[in-house]
């Protein structure tokens, strides 16, 4: 039924059918809601709706995701919750107007990199669906206030993770999440972060920079106990690549050394490695990679007002064992890197 005259709309919930009818003279429609249907396909005459800005297909029966969806560039939401859907399309990149993506519910294995080309979109959820890992790309949606990823099977998220300068939740309980990256630090605007139900250990200590943080939510992982940690300090044999970039990171002119026409050429494993390198705690020096990690034990409240356990365990990075051995009692041993 049309309703509003400068809004028309079309509301189908719950009616059993299984395809929408012709909705082609109908080209000033601006909402579709057809949730609770046995939908399983669009007709693609939906590609003449070229004004229609909201569309909500949820709980219905399709296993792709609809493709003329995407030639609908002026679409702002999209609910495509309880379906399942396998795989989102490479072409998902065209909707450039959308801010709200709700795919709750599917089957959803991976996203395609194209994902990082929404960059409208404000909210994206994909609660309860199969996801292994995320694409390097999510970083590049850079109004994304909140990331709803409850409920998958992620083990690890990626370091552009710290591009998200909007992001105010991230929703990530029931997971497989063994870390979280340092770059969360990034994350400035954060204020919910849901990590519990996972399998960590430790977490950044780079998130006592998200001083915006309010509920930090942490039950039911693994976390290390207030306790020496065994481990012995080895003296270590650096490797060459591992030299060098110290050596690079640590140049009193590295910022001018790294103009982008040499960023350019480098190896994107050198360049990924600059990018990401961490700072000793004891002597403030950039580093890569070292297998001593060591363990400082923080007041919850200083992270994060709401917290039921009372001790965090964050990862405290050191860069050698001449470093180590200049270690406060605050933190407390060391482990190596699996
Ligand atoms: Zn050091």
């Amino acid at each position: 039924m049309l309703r509003k005259p400068n809004r028309p709309s079309l509301t189908l919930d719950c009616r059993g059918i299984s395809e929408l009818p012709d909705l082609s003279i109908f080209n000033q429609l601006r909402l579709i809601s057809a949730r609770g249907n046995q939908i399983s396909f669009l007709p693609d005459h939906i590609d003449l709706l070229t004004h229609l800005e909201h569309i909500n297909l949820g709980s219905n029966s399709f296993s792709t995701f609809p493709y003329v969806l995407t030639t609908l560039s002026q679409l702002k939401t999209l609910h495509l919750f309880n379906n399942n859907i396998t795989i989102l399309p490479v072409s998902i990149h065209t909707l450039t107007s959308l801010t709200l993506l709700n795919l709750n519910d599917n089957k959803i294995e991976y996203l395609p990199d194209s994902i990082g080309e929404l960059h409208s979109i404000t909210h994206l959820s994909l609660h309860r669906n199969r996801l292994q890992a995320l694409p390097r790309t999510i970083g590049k949606l850079r109004n994304l206030k909140e990331l709803n990823l409850a409920d998958n099977y992620l083990r690890s998220l990626p370091y552009e993770l710290g591009e998200l300068k909007s992001l105010q939740k991230l929703i990530m309980y029931r997971n497989k999440l063994v870390n979280l990256p340092y770059t969360i630090g990034f994350c400035t605007s954060l204020t919910v972060l849901d990590l519990s139900i996972n399998n960590m250990m430790l977490l950044p200590s780079q998130l006592s920079k998200c001083k915006r943080l309010r509920e930090l939510y942490i039950e039911q992982n693994s976390l290390l106990q207030e306790r020496p940690v065994d481990g012995i300090p080895v003296k270590e044999v650096l490797l060459l690549k591992e030299l060098s970039l110290r050596a690079i990171l640590n140049h009193n002119d590295s910022k001018h050394l790294l103009t982008p026409d040499i960023h350019s050429t480098l190896d994107k494993s050198i360049t990924d490695a600059l990018l990401y390198a961490e700072m000793c705690s004891i002597c403030n020096k950039h580093f890569y990679f070292t297998f001593i990690e060591c363990v400082r034990f923080v007041k919850s409240k200083k992270i994060s007002p709401t917290s039921s356990i009372s001790n965090l365990p964050l990862s405290t990075a050191v860069c050698s064992v001449d470093c180590f051995v200049k270690t406060d009692r605050n933190i407390l041993g060391i482990i190596h890197k699996t």
